[in-house]
């Protein structure tokens, strides 16, 4: 029997008293005398996802989340990623975790806007919260309780699942000067920034990441967001447009999510659910530092060899946007008790933060640039 295995089954602990009080001999015979009356139980997860099967950084989150999985617990947890629609299409993820179809799920909380209405300030709010800040909150303002809350009926614990940072505005076939410019389009939009648009006059879509490009190509619509320079890149969005907006005020720092079959996971040990738990929270934090990486070089390129024309959208329509924005907000919370209820803990949480952040990380970035 390797060492390795003494310490997972003992901890480390446990294995300085045995070899204290004993030779390393007889430790061995111990250990394998442990490994005979309490075989290790293994266990094989499906975890599936809103993206297609690898796709650049977000994709890559559940694929990591899988290998660190695997190598915490030493193979006694595996975790088989799906993409999407290879077990269950992109957005009917959470349904398939709430019903036991795959024990875990990786996507975004406002895909589920229609069963958990108050789901989508858990992913992102227009000229809501960037992704320090609502890493914060989640963590340590108390919107994980909130999100639990909501969750328990299906079954489903949520955690956070990898960050993009701010996204981009979109692309567009033709320039956006003032906010008559939105009315009438057509656009890829989720989640609040869709209902923003709305009322903005244009018709917000919901597609699939998988959808986006074709659509688009083809006029099914006439302009769309993503993510960023990173992703966009790597969908081609290029192709079919030309002008490129910013900044995404719709989405400010978009948290993904992984969510976990509640009995799933209270049948695994307790080490396997904080190897669980850990795993997501690395993920978390390690799919903000790539996106952090990669947006600029990405940037680079479609600007340098693709031609993009970048455009910022003009002070007065980001303005009418964010009138918008917090009249649709504030009145979808005032409908919904349940949305209310995250909606005063995150707008609490918001001005505070904001407050801080005039003197601390704007500030810093002001005085850089
Ligand atoms: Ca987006």
């Amino acid at each position: 029997m390797k060492k390795r295995h003494l310490f997972s089954l003992l901890g480390a602990s446990a294995l300085s008293l045995v070899i204290g009080g004993c030779s390393q001999e007889q430790a061995t015979t111990e250990t394998q005398q442990v490994v005979q009356a309490k075989p290790a139980k293994s266990y094989q997860w499906k975890l599936v996802t809103t993206w297609p099967k690898n796709f650049p950084g977000l994709g890559e989150g559940p694929e990591r989340f899988a290998k660190e999985v695997e190598r915490m617990s030493d193979g006694r947890l595996t975790v088989k990623v799906y993409g999407a629609g290879e077990l269950v299409p992109a957005l009917e993820v959470f349904d398939a975790v709430s019903q036991g179809t795959a024990e875990a799920g990786h996507g975004a909380a406002y895909y589920w806007k229609g069963k958990v209405p108050a789901a989508q300030f858990f992913s992102t709010v227009p000229f809501g919260l960037n992704a320090q800040e609502l890493n914060s909150w989640v963590t340590y303002g108390g919107g994980l309780e909130l999100w639990k809350e909501l969750y328990e009926p299906f079954g489903v614990i949520p955690a956070l699942g990898g960050n993009t940072g701010v996204q981009m505005g979109g692309w567009f076939n033709k320039e956006i000067n003032s906010i008559d410019d939105l009315k009438g389009l057509k656009m890829r939009i989720p989640g609040l920034g869709g209902e923003v648009l709305e009322r903005a006059g244009g018709t917000p879509v919901q597609l699939p990441g998988g959808e986006i490009f074709t659509a688009l190509q083809t006029g099914t619509i006439d302009a769309t967001e993503w993510v960023g320079p990173y992703n966009d890149l790597a969908f081609g969005l290029h192709k079919a447009a030309k002008f490129y907006y910013y900044p995404g005020w719709h989405e400010p720092g978009t948290a993904l999510e992984f969510t976990f079959n509640k009995k799933a996971f209270e049948e695994l040990p307790k080490d396997l659910q904080a190897i669980v738990e850990v795993a997501a929270r690395m993920v978390n934090q390690d799919m903000l530092d790539e996106y952090t990486a990669r947006n600029n070089a990405a940037l680079e390129e479609l600007v340098g060899k693709h031609g993009v024309q970048v455009r910022r959208y003009p002070d007065d329509v980001l303005q009418a946007l964010r009138t918008i924005a917090d009249s649709t907000i504030k009145e979808i919370a005032e409908k919904d008790a349940s949305v209310k209820k995250v909606y005063d803990s995150f707008e609490k949480f918001r001005a505070n933060v904001q407050k801080y952040h005039e003197i601390s990380e704007k500030a810093y970035i002001n005085t850089r640039s």
